[in-house]
């Protein structure tokens, strides 16, 4: 899956169950997709305006770069795959987001830690 190094789970003592956390990720294909789409459907102005106002109102870096990139992407593509390339563009700029922060989870015993 990832080439990079997973840090050890500090109450299990062990990486095994230790995965990156990609809620930047998630949340940035959610975001990128309903700006990207919405974007799409009012046209240039008005997606840049979505991101913009998403950006500023949500106090969340992964939802900042998702709701920018999506409706940048909504707005070059137009209604015509508007939601589908922001979903992406989203995910894209989430994932960066997700390898930035480094944030790892453990699903054995849900603890965060950084990488
Ligand atoms: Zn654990």
């Amino acid at each position: 899956m990832s080439e990079m190094e997973k840090p050890m789970c500090p109450k299990c003592g062990t990486k095994d169950y230790v995965v990156l956390d990609t809620t930047g990720e998630k949340i940035g294909t959610g975001v990128g997709v309903v700006a990207g789409g919405v974007g799409g459907w009012c046209g240039a102005s008005g997606g840049a305006a979505l991101g913009a106002t998403l950006g500023s109102v949500v106090p969340f870096v992964g939802t900042i770069v998702g709701a920018t990139a999506g409706a940048v992407a909504g707005c070059v593509l137009g209604a015509l795959g508007g939601a589908t390339a922001g979903g992406v563009a989203g995910n894209l700029a989430g994932e960066q987001v997700d390898k930035a922060n480094r944030m790892f989870r453990c699903n054995k015993c849900s603890s965060q830690m950084q990488g």
